[in-house]
């Protein structure tokens, strides 16, 4: 954008400023103290409860998820700050171990492990951009990766002591044990925490009516049917037993990968590790592994952890993909500078608008602008400021018509509007209201000074039997040249 264009826009509420202002006031309000330290305490408190509660008598826990819910509560909300946050985890780790039966010295043993890793992780977390911290980008998972094993690494050379100490383990076993299952449960609880949309942008009204009720049927299935051979696939591990199971769920699980977001394939890959470290440990008829030592036990839950890494990585590809082709569909159908569709994408979206509204037999109206003497304003002004009128006067007939109204710029300083259900009256009444509007609009241009430009309409109805958009356009372009001719600043 040229200097000064931005800056010049002024003398009307446009949606375009409007709407870049909503993404920028994005950065939340930051949490006080005493609200990050209650926040994570009361998180890490909850979730060393669920691993100290779920902990095998005699083992550290197998899931624990509290390192990876504060690592990622600190990655994800930047509105915490950072060193009552801190505070707050300790305290909550020191509590939550003391009153579950821990001696001091174990307690401050453990606490130490854990905050080691979680600090690793995050000072490593905060040089990565922010779609990486999302999973959103292709080489993200791997960015996790490495940086979970780092932070695991880390918090094994404390636990190494704390094995020694708690359960007589020798100094390499003590660090894998412990760096294995930091590893596992970084792997398999960040991803969903990293990935998950924020609150504030799900639409719980919608996902409470059900907003996929327009789906067919068939749609509704196909929608599915990753999922359910995932739990296809989850019970013929079950049935088949032996350890190649431990795999048997993964095309169904890249499957989903392709077909869901990373924060769904995120839960997934949670049910699929749960599911299998569930099989190794029970004791069922045909089982995974038949081996029940502990170091089996934490090979296979490695192992899982690290084979459900492809879908994730998968899962972000394709986010990663997704996100460019609505970014290059939006590029393919809109003008540049007004922001409003272009020709080819106005006759397609309104093509098919108009062939619904004639199926519906209801009624629809046409209209086309054009700027009046646009050719003096360039002339005069010049070719910039001829620019910054285009994008005023296409503000102006946005914020004057509703969501499903289809407007696109046919050519240089003319532009064509649909209106559903819309009869020629009330098309009328919208046309006059768009051309009074431009005519009382002061544009200040860049070198000081106001001008204002005037917009002939012709407008076009059909009662609800056509479908022949060229037809309407060509009946409305009539009537625009008649606006021309009789004046100018007219609507026919
Ligand atoms: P009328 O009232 O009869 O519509 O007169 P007019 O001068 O508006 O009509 P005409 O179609 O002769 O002139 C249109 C001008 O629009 C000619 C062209 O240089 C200019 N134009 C087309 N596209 C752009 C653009 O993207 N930016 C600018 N600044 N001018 C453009
Ligand atoms: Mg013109
Ligand atoms: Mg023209």
């Amino acid at each position: 954008m040229k200097d000064g264009r931005a800056s010049a826009v002024v003398g009307h509420k446009m949606a375009m400023q409007t709407a870049s202002l909503d993404q920028q006031s994005g950065s939340r309000d930051r949490l006080s103290p005493f609200q990050s330290a209650a926040v994570i305490a009361a998180l890490v408190f909850a979730a060393a409860l669920f691993g100290i509660l779920t902990r095998p008598v005699g083992f550290l826990a197998a899931v624990w998820p509290a390192n990876a819910v504060l690592l990622g509560m600190f990655v994800r909300r930047p509105d915490l700050q950072i060193g009552p946050g801190y505070v707050g985890a300790t305290a909550a780790f020191l509590a939550t171990d003391l009153l579950t039966g821990g001696t001091i010295l174990n307690t401050v043993l453990l606490t130490t492990a854990n905050m080691v890793g979680v600090v690793t992780g995050h000072a490593l977390f905060l040089r990565l951009p922010g779609a990486h911290r999302r999973l959103q980008q292709p080489h993200s998972v791997l960015y996790l990766f490495v940086i979970s094993t780092l932070a695991a690494a880390m918090a094994g050379f404390v636990g190494m002591i704390a094995n020694q100490v708690m359960f007589d383990k020798g100094a390499v076993a003590g660090w894998a044990f412990w760096f294995a299952t930091e590893l596992v449960n970084y792997l398999i609880i960040l991803p969903i925490i990293l990935s998950a949309p924020a609150l504030s942008k799900i639409d719980f009204v919608a996902v409470l009516r059900g907003n996929r009720h327009q789906d067919t049927l068939r749609q509704r299935l196909t929608f599915f049917l990753p999922a359910l051979g995932l739990a296809f696939s989850a019970l013929l591990a079950l049935i088949v037993g032996g350890p190649g199971a431990v795999a048997f769920p993964i095309p169904a699980l890249l499957w989903c990968a392709l077909s869901y977001p990373p924060w769904v394939t995120s839960i997934l890959t949670l049910f699929y590790s749960l599911w299998i470290l569930l099989l190794i440990s029970s004791e069922h008829e045909i089982p995974l592994v038949n081996a029940h030592s502990q170091s089996t036990v934490l090979s296979i839950r490695l192992g899982v952890a690290l084979v459900a890494t492809g879908p994730l990585m998968v899962a972000s590809v394709m986010a990663a993909r997704n996100d460019l082709v609505r970014r290059l569909k939006r590029l393919a159908a809109h003008d540049p500078l007004t922001g409003v569709l272009n020709r080819r994408a106005f006759q397609e979206t309104a093509g098919e608008t108009l062939s619904e509204q004639a199926n519906q037999g209801s009624p629809v109206t046409v209209m086309m602008l054009d700027i009046d003497r646009f050719k003096n304003i360039n002339d005069t002004y010049g070719h910039a400021t001829g620019d910054l009128v285009l994008t005023v006067f296409a503000n102006i007939v946005r914020t004057s018509l509703r969501d499903d109204d289809v407007i696109g710029r046919l050519g240089g300083e003319e532009f064509g509007v649909l209106l559903p259900y819309c009869t020629k009256t009330d098309g009328r009444n919208i046309a006059e209201r768009i051309r009074k509007m431009v005519a009382a609009t002061a544009i200040t241009i860049p070198n000081g000074g106001d001008l204002s430009a005037t917009v002939s309409i012709g407008i076009s109805s059909s009662e609800g039997s056509l479908s022949d958009l060229n037809l309407l356009l060509s009946r409305a372009d009539a009537a625009l040249y008649s606006a021309k001719r009789a004046g100018r600043n007219r609507v026919e």
